[in-house]
């Protein structure tokens, strides 16, 4: 039969509880798509104008997750990391993948001028990634520093970041030697003034380019070298402390609200408006936030926890498993956290996936297994909006505020416009969530090449049942679904 017009739509999604974070409540909605773009939203849209139907059947939908904070080819090729890693996005809900990058020792393993390192990191991205991808860069010589125009205007990349301890402290807690392992010259320091003039230099480029001037920002992982270094060697020679509560005491939360205090004070020194507290782990981390909030008041904080951060513990089974940096702090710096996500303290929950694989994460030598000498850092991109439903619900976190926390806020702070809601004109990127769905976490059920997971074992009460990017579905059942469709998202798009 020939159809006398082509249908209006490409998809219709019937039944679907819209979840919105203007929104306290969910209602149920059709939402039709065309061209990779929400076209209508509707109490009901004729069937017949589309080419597919897909009935939600009373599920949630989500706004695609924006995992604002992975490390994709940290410690495995990019070009095979970009698959594996981010159909786990896919998995979870995830439909555009922010990744840190820099050069120096693993990575691309090599140094240079980011003119040329970073269209090499592009090319091994493209056609890899079943998820929509950006980069935030850190710019690790004083020469970078002078590309951060050029990375704005010709990469559009509009996020930086400075990793406040590599100067003294090396990426696993046992290199002392700051050139060699970020491979820079003999007149490069990374220190506060290194990071002073970042900063300033991001200011300059929001001045420069006064358009884009609200999606360029600068995030900083806080810890403090020295004094992780002088409680590692106490950890260390009173050997009364393991595993994750030595590695926790090796970095304790002081550190953090020492880097945190610092930051802030370069950022009001510098003019520097919009900075980014990644992935605060303790009370005393967020209350270092909020008293330089406080004390000043123009700067626009943006205050990241991870959700390793929120559901595991010291006392974790998953143990070496779970180093990461900044450390899994004891149960009660996880609650305190509960509360400042719920109080509103909190604007963005992102996995911090680093997919390490067992055989590199645990170093069995002869001194047997060290906390001290595993790798950090896990992936977890899949679990982060099945376990922050399933915990969230425990403690009434409302979900409008997940989908702020996990789509809406941070793709409003990195330059995302068309990501971050399910709106007209928007992307079409759905995640579509069974709120009660039980089932429990496994590594081999995920498609992440790290082989284990430091959640392995825990009961989660919602499962993504589909993920949606742009009009297609590249997750559904349990498995990928299609090619590797992710786009670069180049900056402000
Ligand atoms: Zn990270």
């Amino acid at each position: 039969m020939v159809q006398s017009q082509k249908p209006r739509y490409d998809l219709i999604i019937k039944n679907a509880k819209l979840v919105d974070a203007e929104s306290d409540t969910q209602p149920s909605r059709d939402i039709a798509i065309r061209d990779g773009k929400i076209a209508v939203i509707a109490a009901t849209i004729d069937a017949g104008e589309a080419k597919e139907i897909l009935d939600a059947r009373g599920q949630l939908a989500f706004p695609g997750v924006v995992d604002a904070h992975m490390h994709t080819g940290i410690y495995s090729a990019l070009e095979d990391d970009a698959v594996s890693e981010s159909q786990a996005a896919a998995m979870g809900g995830v439909t555009a993948s922010l990744n840190y990058m820099r050069t120096g020792q693993y990575y691309l393993n090599k140094s240079g001028p980011y003119s040329e390192f970073f269209p090499e990191v592009l090319e091994k991205s493209a056609g890899r990634f079943h998820v929509d991808y950006a980069y935030h860069l850190a710019p690790i010589m004083s020469s970078h520093i002078d590309e951060i125009d050029e990375c704005i205007e010709k990469f559009g990349v509009t996020s930086f970041k400075i990793f406040m301890f590599y100067g003294g402290h090396g990426l696993h807690g046992a290199s002392n030697d700051q050139s060699k392992f970020l491979m820079t010259g003999p007149d490069d320091r990374y220190d506060f003034a290194h990071f002073e003039f970042i900063m300033r230099a991001v200011q300059r480029a929001r001045e420069r380019f006064p358009h884009l001037a609200d999606s360029i920002s600068l995030g900083l992982h806080c810890e403090t070298a020295e004094i992780m270094r002088a409680y590692t060697n106490i950890v260390e020679r009173e050997g009364k402390l393991e595993g994750l509560k030595a590695y926790s005491a090796a970095r304790p939360p002081h550190s953090e609200g020492l880097a945190i205090f610092i930051a802030s004070y370069l950022a009001n020194e510098t003019a520097l408006p919009n900075i980014n507290l990644l992935h605060l782990t303790s009370r005393k981390a967020v209350e270092a936030a909020m008293q330089m909030q406080h004390v000043f008041p123009h700067i626009n904080f943006g205050r990241e926890v991870t959700i390793g951060h929120l559901v595991l513990d010291v006392d974790s089974k998953a143990a070496a498993f779970a180093k990461v940096n900044p450390p899994i702090r004891p149960r009660e710096d996880v609650e305190y956290l509960w509360e400042r996500v719920l109080d509103g303290s909190i604007d963005w929950i992102v996995s911090d996936h680093a997919c390490c694989r067992t055989e590199y994460k645990l170093h069995c030598g002869q001194h047997g297994h060290s906390i001290f000498l595993a790798k950090s850092g896990f992936g977890g991109t899949e679990y982060l909006l099945p376990a922050l439903i399933t915990e969230g619900k425990k403690r009434g976190l409302s979900m409008s505020r997940i989908a702020a926390l996990t789509s809406t806020n941070p793709a409003r702070r990195y330059g995302l416009p068309g990501k971050g809601r399910i709106a007209v004109g928007r992307d079409a990127d759905i995640a579509l969530v069974d709120p009660d769905r039980s089932w429990t976490i496994h590594a081999k059920d995920s498609p992440s090449q790290q082989g284990y997971t430091p959640f392995e074992g825990l009961e989660m009460s919602a499962k993504v049942t589909r993920t949606i990017l742009r009009g297609h579905t590249v997750f559904a059942d349990g498995k990928i679904v299609g090619s590797a469709i992710g786009q670069y998202l180049k900056r402000p798009c």
